[in-house]
């Protein structure tokens, strides 16, 4: 069956980059009516370059900006190039893309465990500006404190740092050695985003506590 994605190509002009440590910034541009769902993602172009990547929208989805989390990657290429956009500078925006969303029937009522590693917190962030009465709590891995992003964004009660390269997270370590030791309902809702080793780590500790893999959902970065 022939499916009909609703997607769309847009040019947007770089509002502002936020640096939120040495290595991360928030990229933001206007929204210009752009339609998406909290937790999918768009593909960035710059006028130009042939390249594109994608990134998970970390605004909401009544925010009159669209904005991105991006990690500029050492060795990589578009990250790189992405942090050194100007206001004004143009960016090619495709999308939106994916179906790591929240089903609206099951936000209040059913708990949500947002569980992130690094960058892969971005989704998160636009459900909870999305959906105000959503009943989450995330957990969210990094190495260091200071990759807390923008963590005044949730209720402190629902969001637990994990970090394993020093001691100032509420939890010193790996988020899945926390994971292992929790116990959810039985109609908790999971996602899982960042890179790929957490999210194998992660599916089977869930699939060990008896979860099935349809309240699993995942967005894998690399
Ligand atoms: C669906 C989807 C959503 C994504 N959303 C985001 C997002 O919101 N924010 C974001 O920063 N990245 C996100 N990414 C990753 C992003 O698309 C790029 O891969 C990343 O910016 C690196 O691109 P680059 O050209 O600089 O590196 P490349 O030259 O393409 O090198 C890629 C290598 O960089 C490393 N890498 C990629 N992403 C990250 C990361 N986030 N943190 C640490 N190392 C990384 C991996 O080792 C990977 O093999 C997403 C990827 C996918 C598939």
């Amino acid at each position: 069956m022939l499916q009909v994605i609703d997607t769309e190509q847009s040019y947007h002009k770089v509002w502002s980059l936020r640096w939120l440590t040495d290595e991360t910034f928030s990229l933001k541009m206007p929204a210009r009516g752009f339609r998406f769902r909290a937790g999918q993602h768009i593909t960035l172009a710059i006028p130009g370059d042939t390249q594109s990547r994608e990134y998970s929208i970390y605004s909401g989805e009544n925010d009159q900006y669209l904005e991105v989390l991006v990690k500029v990657v050492k060795e990589g290429y578009f990250s790189r190039r992405l942090s050194r956009l100007k206001p004004g500078d143009p960016l090619e925006v495709d999308g939106p893309f994916g179906e790591f969303v929240i089903d609206p029937a099951k936000a209040d009522h059913c708990p949500h465990l947002l569980i992130a590693s690094g960058t892969g917190i971005a989704p998160y962030r636009s459900m909870v500006r999305t959906y105000p009465n959503l009943n989450y709590r995330i957990i969210h891995g990094v190495r260091y404190g200071n990759e807390a992003y923008d963590k005044e964004a949730y209720h402190p009660d629902r969001y637990t740092l994990c970090t394993s390269g020093d001691e100032t997270g509420a939890v010193h370590g790996r988020l899945t050695k926390h994971l292992k030791k929790l116990d959810f309902e039985p109609n908790t809702q999971f996602y899982l985003c960042g890179n790929s080793n957490m999210i194998f780590d992660a599916l089977d500790i869930l699939k060990e506590k008896g979860f099935s893999r349809e309240q699993i959902h995942c967005e894998v970065y690399f």
